[in-house]
């Protein structure tokens, strides 16, 4: 019988779904205050979020991570017509407030109380119709995007997925365990409100090596941390606990040199797979 070690276990013990950010019991509100705009969006907890505006009909448009929008923003503003809610892409949802004149974000925040509970505010001030334009134009908007450039970057990369299972012991398959694990990580990390996450597989599907650093790099990751459980066969005997991989420049003949053959030729299409090296450099 193989064994899977503690690491993914443990993690997904560690993976009790919390569920997704609710709103708070007022519901979310636009009004007028003094010639600005005020959105406010009071939620169960903090999840990450960024603004921009949008081009054609004008929009201020909100994206959040998992808010379970039960209901639509009250607008008590007559700058606001109307607001819409959808998905926008996995793990975020969007709230586009369609406006009837150009407005432009004069700041943004969310404060997140002791309790947990958090409250974005976003607010806006008219602007013509010129600047609104260059504004919405998306090669600007990282400019008026919510605090992200304060916050780590982290890629977590599910191990193995699709045609390729890693390690299986029983019913348990290192591919659908290492996603649940960077799942409930991506959510433990998010809610710190210090990280942004980026998954390098979202579902149960093959990712080459290549397509997992290009989705890391593109999103400007600070650390990628490929999560995987070993297995071994009873006559390998047997093993608990965790192991650690990393790159060190002293280490061209060690466990880095060690990985870098073994997943040369066709182990590197399969993806980031540390599972065959697994008891050799442990004992090292
Ligand atoms: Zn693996």
């Amino acid at each position: 019988m193989a064994a899977v070690l503690a690491v993914g276990l443990a993690v997904v013990a560690w993976a009790e779904p919390s569920g997704l950010a609710q709103l708070g019991p007022k519901g979310a509100r636009v009004k007028d205050a003094g010639g600005t705009v005020v959105l406010s969006v009071p939620l169960s907890q903090a999840v990450p979020w960024r603004v921009a505006l949008r081009a054609g009909p004008p929009q201020v448009v909100v994206e959040m991570g998992d808010v379970v929008w039960s209901e639509l923003p009250v607008i008590v503003s007559d700058s606001v017509s109307e607001a819409r809610t959808s998905r926008a892409g996995p793990g975020w949802t969007e709230l586009a407030l369609v406006l009837r004149e150009p407005l432009s974000v004069a700041t943004a925040a969310m404060k997140v109380a002791k309790d947990g509970t958090a409250v974005l505010e976003v607010r806006l001030l008219p602007t013509t119709a010129d600047e609104f334009h260059r504004l919405a134009d998306p090669a600007k908007v990282e400019a008026i995007a919510g605090p992200e450039s304060d916050r780590m970057v982290v890629a977590l990369d599910p191990g193995h997925g699709g045609v390729d299972p890693g390690a299986v012991a029983g019913d348990l398959v290192e591919a659908d365990l290492m996603l649940a694990a960077a799942r409930a990580m991506k959510e433990a990390l998010v809610r710190t409100g210090r990280f942004d996450v980026v998954l390098t597989r979202e579902e149960d599907d093959f990712v080459s090596l290549e397509a997992r650093l290009t989705k890391a790099r593109a999103a400007g990751a600070d650390v990628f941390i490929s999560l995987h459980a070993d297995a071994l066969s009873a006559e390998d005997g047997s093993a608990s606990g965790m192991t650690v991989y990393r790159l060190a420049d002293d280490a061209a003949g060690g466990a880095d040199a060690l990985l870098a053959a073994r997943h040369a030729g066709n182990d590197l299409l399969k993806g980031v797979d540390l599972s065959g090296v697994g008891d050799d450099v442990a004992l090292a």
